[in-house]
């Protein structure tokens, strides 16, 4: 018998196949399903007495001819009388067919899904089909149908002894790669890994006499009760990490293991598992896999789980995924949407269980953990409630700590006159280790924060708690660190600093950044001199390193203040040497800077209550005069305190040492020091 397959274009079959050419592979995955489909069926028809037959041995095969050019799929399932197959088959009722497959000519998964096109996905590889079928029902007639991709077809009686189906694609000539038995292996290992009946291609081979050759035994594809479709109860850590492995193949030992189970109010099976994360954010090479009822659907999981879920490894397994849909589509779709707060709420409550039941080994992994749970911590609000629960404090004593209780060992000693808490912070032990030590000396403790994402998490937390600052230790001299009390003191006079700040500012490296001169009393035995960097400067200038946006701050120069010692002995001897050299030669210029203030401020006095148009010409230049000659004789003066700095030994050696301490001393300058202390020495 000749038919006409119930299209409403004639055209359908080369739409599907130039739509779907880029994603022809799949095929064989959906051929496949409906056999394994065929074969759940068959199983629910004789649980309800429906069939006679066993149920036994049900499984799929899969059958390469390169002579004959055809891959045939065999199930022996339900199987399909010719009334259904003019049903299921010939009637691929629609309408708007064009319209549809012009919206999602890119997605070939959304056309297949969408129209049932499973089997027709056939055609994309073949010239013609064959379903040679035998359904379940007794007495039923076995049929063939045949088709070359055009909408006629011809259907006739046969014998077939078993109940069941067999699919017989004779592949086209551009199709050829799917005639390699390699090829099919390569797809049967993607899409068939884990499908829960017996997939069978072949016979396993052996090496006997210098070739491969068959054995007895099937060559059996994929595993029918993979882990995560088993109950937790029954599986060991070893059955996860093998898992795992059969995953990954290549991967590292993961850390730790989810085992989703839900099926209220959505349908989510799976297995996830926090993975050992390189210490940058390389592209993971290894996915979370997503399978629909144990069928591979893909493992680009992005808007189904949260970003920062898709660093994990693992398999998702949903029939209530809209997986036949556009990415837009599926991103905007509230089951997802709850389905993917669910997984984020099971991930954070798993992190909460392990970390109460399993402290030790909680922060054992912290340091292969936090990126991720720093990452999830920033970029999704509920996780980040959650995660407040178990995040994990390091000292620079490697001591590990909630916020709770961090949060009481600092209290007493660290918090500021404004009642602020004042956590202070190392990101490099050895580079920042005078300025620990100063800290630790003043009994704070000093916590690591070593990590990437660091600077935006510690910007997230002081938002969410506008009362507790963080502070690096080489923000500031370790007195002013965490301020006590409002100290007003005035330990030079504006004069005084002016006169020393040049002396100093001359040997600073210009080409490290700007410096800013202060002085500070630190004490006899304190540091002569030390570098420090403004917390906020710095913050900003590492956060516009991360993000485009904010490139104001990373253009700027790097800002460090010199701190001076003025109480230091060598740093007296310094001033006393300025004394010696420049006061007599000075005098007569600072005479004359005070004469011409004088002069200026009477100038001033005689503007007093005046409106500008009745103050004279004459006065104004004046004034003008006064100003400028002001200026140059600070400049002179200037220029002879950088002079006088850039000359002096010892302070270019104090310089160096806390560009030391700082590990900013490289090259050329390192070498000029080293020098000169040998000098020194002699
Ligand atoms: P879908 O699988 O989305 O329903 P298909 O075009 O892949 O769409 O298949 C249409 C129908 O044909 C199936 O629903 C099933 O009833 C029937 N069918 C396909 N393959 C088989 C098979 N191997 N055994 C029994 N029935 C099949």
């Amino acid at each position: 018998m000749k038919g006409k397959i119930g299209v409403s274009s004639d055209n359908l079959f080369p739409i599907i196949k130039k739509f779907l050419y880029s994603d022809h592979d799949i095929f064989l995955r959906e051929i496949i399903s409906n056999a394994v489909d065929a074969t759940q069926k068959l199983k629910t028809v004789a649980a309800a007495g429906k069939f006679k037959g066993s149920v036994a041995d049900l499984k799929v095969g899969i059958t390469l001819n390169k002579e004959a050019k055809t891959i045939t799929v065999s199930d022996n399932g339900i199987g399909m009388s010719s009334e259904e197959i003019e049903k299921f088959i010939n009637q691929i009722a629609f309408s708007g067919a064009n319209e549809f497959l012009e919206k999602y000519k890119d997605d070939a998964n959304a056309i297949i899904g969408h129209f049932g096109l499973g089997f027709y996905s056939s055609f994309m590889v073949s010239e013609e089909v064959e379903i040679i079928t035998r359904s379940y029902k007794e007495g039923a007639q076995p049929v063939r149908w045949i088709c070359d991709g055009s909408p006629e077809y011809v259907i006739e009686e046969v014998e077939k002894a078993e109940v069941g189906t067999d699919i017989i694609m004779h592949i086209n000539s551009d199709s050829v790669e799917f005639l390699e038995e390699n090829r099919i292996t390569e797809l049967l290992n993607k899409y068939c890994k884990f499908l829960p009946v017996p997939i069978v291609f072949g016979k396993k081979k052996e090496w006997k006499e210098g070739k491969y050759e068959d054995t007895a035994e099937d060559n059996q594809i994929n595993e029918v009760i993979p882990a995560w479709t088993k109950k937790p109860v029954d599986l060991k850590d070893e059955d996860y990490s093998d898992f795992y492995h059969k995953l990954y193949p290549y991967g590292d030992e993961p850390l730790f293991h989810i085992h989703l189970n839900v099926d209220y109010p959505f349908n989510l099976t799976g297995i996830l598992y926090f993975p050992k994360l390189k210490n940058n954010f390389e592209v993971q090479k290894n996915k979370i896999q997503l399978y629909c009822n144990q069928v591979f659907v893909t493992d680009s999981v992005e808007g189904i789980v949260p970003e920062f879920l898709t660093l994990l490894h693992g398999v998702i397994d949903s029939p209530d995924i809209p997986l036949n849909v556009s990415r837009s589509y599926l991103q905007s779709d509230s089951n997802v949407r709850k389905i993917s707060g669910h997984i984020t709420k099971k991930v954070a409550d798993r992190l909460t269980e392990i970390f109460k039941e399993n402290r030790t080994e909680f922060e054992e992994k912290w340091n292969d953990l936090k990126l991720f749970i720093e990452y999830g911590m920033l970029t999704d609000e509920k996780f980040y409630d959650r995660a407040l629960k178990f995040y994990v404090f390091q000292n620079t004593d490697g001591k590990s700590f909630t916020w709770e209780e961090y949060e009481n060992i600092i209290s007493a000693n660290q918090t500021d006159k404004d009642k602020k808490l004042v956590y202070l912070y190392a990101t490099n032990k050895e580079e920042q280790y005078g300025f620990i030590e100063a800290a630790k000396g003043k009994g704070y403790d000093v916590l690591l924060m070593n990590d990437v994402l660091a600077t935006p998490l510690l910007n997230h937390f002081e938002q969410k708690f506008p009362e507790k600052h963080f502070v690096r230790v080489d923000a500031d001299v370790v007195d002013k660190l965490i301020a006590k009390e409002n100290s007003s003191e005035n330990l030079l006079t504006l004069d005084e600093k002016n006169e020393l700040s040049p002396v100093f500012q001359s040997i600073t490296p210009k080409e490290r950044g700007q410096f800013i001169i202060d002085f500070q009393d630190l004490g006899e035995t304190g540091m002569p001199m030390i570098i420090t960097q403004n917390e906020f400067m710095r913050r900003m200038k590492d956060m516009s390193k991360m993000q485009n946006g904010m490139s104001f701050y990373g253009d700027l120069p790097d800002s460090y203040n010199l701190v001076v010692n003025i109480t230091h002995p060598l740093v007296k001897r310094i001033i006393a040497q300025k004394h010696e050299k420049l006061e007599t030669e000075l005098a007569p210029t600072i005479k004359e800077i005070s004469k011409f203030k004088q002069e200026k401020e009477s100038l001033n006095k005689l503007k007093e209550g005046k409106k500008d148009d009745e103050i004279s010409q004459e006065e104004k230049d004046l004034l003008k005069e006064t100003e400028n000659k002001i200026s140059e004789l600070e400049e002179s003066k200037r220029k002879k305190l950088e002079a006088f700095g850039a000359e002096n030994e010892l302070a270019k050696e104090l310089v160096d040492l806390a560009l030391l301490s700082n590990n900013m001393l490289r090259g050329e300058a390192l070498n000029n020091f080293v020098k000169r202390s040998v000098e020194l020495m002699k």
